[in-house]
């Protein structure tokens, strides 16, 4: 069975990018394209990751983290962000708002598949910050 991830992004070209990293590497994709979107899904799917965006419509990356962190059967589930590097502060406060860790935009393709797995592997031996 595939490991499915979510990946909450309201940018098509941001999506269909990093989808196909993953979908070549073998895992499922599940798509929300905003933070409430997210929430929602994250409820059905069971995901094994999550990953979000940051500036997102309706809810931004921050309030949707928060949110995902009040449901408890997502409690083991690794929420990596995706942080602008651009954006000065977006990766510590993505941290506060109970992000497991983060990935900077824009993502290094080679090395994108292994840096999810990392977060992956922290998440099944219960090594990650949280
Ligand atoms: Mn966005």
């Amino acid at each position: 069975m595939k490991t499915r991830i979510l990946y909450v992004e309201d940018n098509d070209q941001n999506f269909y990018l990093v989808n196909y990293i993953l979908e070549a590497n073998g895992y499922e994709v599940i798509r929300a394209k905003d933070g409430r979107e997210g929430v929602e899904i994250a409820r059905s799917v069971d995901p094994r990751l999550i990953l979000l965006d940051i500036q997102l419509p309706v809810m931004d990356g921050h309030a949707t983290a928060r949110e995902l962190r009040t449901i408890p059967a997502l409690a083991g589930v690794p929420v990596v962000a995706l942080t602008s590097y651009a954006m000065a502060g977006d990766r510590e406060k993505a941290l506060e708002s109970g992000c497991t860790g983060y990935i900077e935009k824009p993502i290094n393709p080679k090395t994108f598949a292994e840096e999810i797995a990392c977060h992956l592997g922290n998440a099944a031996r219960g090594a990650g910050p949280r």
